[in-house]
């Protein structure tokens, strides 16, 4: 959990303040704000920059929780009237659909159910109408599921971004076949998968220059490549320009079962079932606690589109959330029975859960949104009341430990420091995310101790440690705490190389 203060008071905004901040609710300054209509006046926006030595933070829609696109001066550049798919094609792996930086997750989603796209440029017009007849005969989609449909691609892709599925599918730069990436000498090349490879501590960049690094002093595998670095650096590299995005068949049928359980208790010995053997169409298992089912239960009487949830039963004081994808029905079957089996040896009521299919399953995905939503709007009623609090959550993964014997420890921390906390999050390698919005100065003290004390235990755990929403500017002081100095060297000199004036996202991870 990272829980900062703002403590010296930036300078005045100057310009709407709502593309001074984002969803962490961090705020930020600038000298201007622009958001370029389209790929060529980005273009010439970013070169002018670089001339003038004026640093730039790039913007997709701001629904990032780490406060990365929150300027800390020169130019914000939002990215997202870049918001169009460029072309189809048929890659090695498959169907591949290179968009613009800002298109949105939700238009992808859109535009894949109807198999048309608004291309801006069809290329030679026999072939892609080719590839894209072919394309219609099937049914295609993008495997990540990041909560937020309104988050662009460029963002998803400068946070690999992860969401529930990712335990089972991996995060988004799995699903990424390449990009499209304005480098610091102001020139925008494509960077494609398995084009420059680390190979015996070196790297040869697309312009020219050979990258000397220790790929795990990176945190990357030994065979990572160029777009291993670039995918997650939080703009802290250059600019995304494109991405192409790696499709694969859509499973034929969707199943979403929500259990609810009267104690956490039996809440985690139904999941730690689940996980001991997971059904091979499982693709996700969420936890929701009790405090974040109430905050479903506030956001329902403010929201008329959140009446399609179905009502929750009274006696919940947790819920969990399982996602099964298959093309075989009959698969999805046998593992809800496997379900019914483990939440009967769990002591959960089965009569308590719901079994939604194919469309019906969006209901689960908007009772989980629901839950980081509502904490938005609860965070800023206390900043309205005059605290400054920011967003606060852990992202890290505690592999190879029971989630009961956890969250038992969390309550027990939480308890002790006097805190009130929302926890929903993946159980797959434990990655839940522990919210506490402070509301005085106390508050934040506590949760920075109990924050610093379970990043330890994660670390000793071997886990990812900022996993799913990045460092950004919010988790600066922890990332630099909590990461080995041989990492953060590492980190600091590809820094350098890459953007050796440091006029990119200034500010993220490194101060
Ligand atoms: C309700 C809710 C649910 C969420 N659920 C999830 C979830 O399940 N999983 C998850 O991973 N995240 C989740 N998020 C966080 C957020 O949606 C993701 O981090 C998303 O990828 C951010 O996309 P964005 O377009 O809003 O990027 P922004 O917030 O605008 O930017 C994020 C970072 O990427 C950089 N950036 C953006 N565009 C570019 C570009 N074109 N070139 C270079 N750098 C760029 C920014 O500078 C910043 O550092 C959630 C957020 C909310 C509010």
């Amino acid at each position: 959990m990272t829980t900062k203060k703002s403590t010296s008071p930036p300078p005045p905004p100057s310009g709407p303040s709502s593309c001074l901040r984002d969803e962490s609710r961090l705020e930020g300054f600038a000298s201007e704000i622009k958001n370029p209509a389209d790929h060529r006046t980005f273009l010439d926006l970013a070169r002018k920059c670089l001339a003038r030595g004026e640093p730039m933070t790039f913007q997709g829609a701001r629904t990032g929780l780490a406060g990365g696109a929150v300027p800390q001066g020169g130019t914000a550049v939002g990215l997202g009237a870049l918001d169009r798919p460029v072309a189809l094609e048929k890659g090695p792996g498959g169907f591949e659909l290179l968009v613009q930086p800002g298109y949105t997750l939700a238009a992808l989603r859109r535009d894949l159910a109807r198999r048309k796209f608004d291309f801006i440029s069809p290329g030679r017009a026999s072939r892609a109408e080719k590839v894209l007849a072919e394309f219609q005969r099937g049914s295609y989609f993008w495997p990540p599921d990041p909560g937020e449909a309104a988050a662009t691609l460029g963002g998803a892709a400068s946070t690999n971004a992860a969401g529930p599925n990712a335990g089972f599918r991996g995060p988004a730069g799995g699903h990424i076949a390449g990009l499209n990436f304005l480098f610091s000498d102001g020139e925008e090349r494509p960077v494609r998968r398995g084009e420059h490879v680390f190979r015996e501590g070196a790297l040869r960049l697309p312009d020219g220059r050979t990258l000397e690094a220790d790929p795990r002093a990176l945190g990357l595998p030994p065979t990572a490549d160029l777009t291993d670095i670039l995918i997650g650096s939080q703009g802290m590299y250059g600019a995304v320009t494109g991405v192409r995005l790696r499709l694969s068949p859509a499973p034929a049928h969707v199943w979403g079962l929500v259990f609810f359980a009267g104690s956490e208790q039996r809440a985690a010995a139904f999941m730690e079932l689940f996980l001991d053997s997971p059904p091979e169409p499982l693709v996700s298992l969420d936890y929701l606690d009790k405090a974040s089912l109430d905050v479903v239960a506030e956001m329902r009487g403010k929201a008329s589109r959140l009446a399609e949830i179905p009502d929750l039963p009274g006696t919940a004081r947790g819920a969990v959330l399982a996602e099964f994808q298959s093309m075989d029905e009959g698969l999805i079957e046998q593992a809800s029975l496997a379900a019914l089996r483990f939440c009967q040896e769990a002591g959960l009521d089965p009569d308590d859960s719901w079994a939604l299919t194919d469309a019906e399953t969006d209901k689960m995905r908007m009772l989980r949104h629901a839950v980081p939503e509502g904490l938005g709007g609860r965070l800023d009623r206390v900043r309205a009341q005059g605290f400054p609090a920011l967003r606060t959550s852990t992202d890290f993964t505690v592999p190879g430990r029971g989630l009961g014997e956890l969250l038992s420890e969390y309550r027990r921390d939480l308890e002790g420091g006097g805190l009130p906390a929302v926890v929903y999050g993946h159980a797959k390698d434990n990655h839940l995310h522990v919210n506490v919005i402070p509301e005085n100065d106390g508050q934040v003290a506590r949760a920075g101790e109990l924050a610093r004390h379970w990043l330890e235990r994660a670390k000793k755990a071997r886990g990812g440690l900022f996993v799913e929403h990045g460092v950004g500017k919010l988790r600066r002081e922890l990332f630099l705490e909590a990461e080995s100095p041989e990492r953060i060297a590492a980190l600091r000199s590809l820094k350098k190389t890459l953007d050796p004036n440091n006029l990119f996202n200034p500010g993220n991870m490194f101060a």
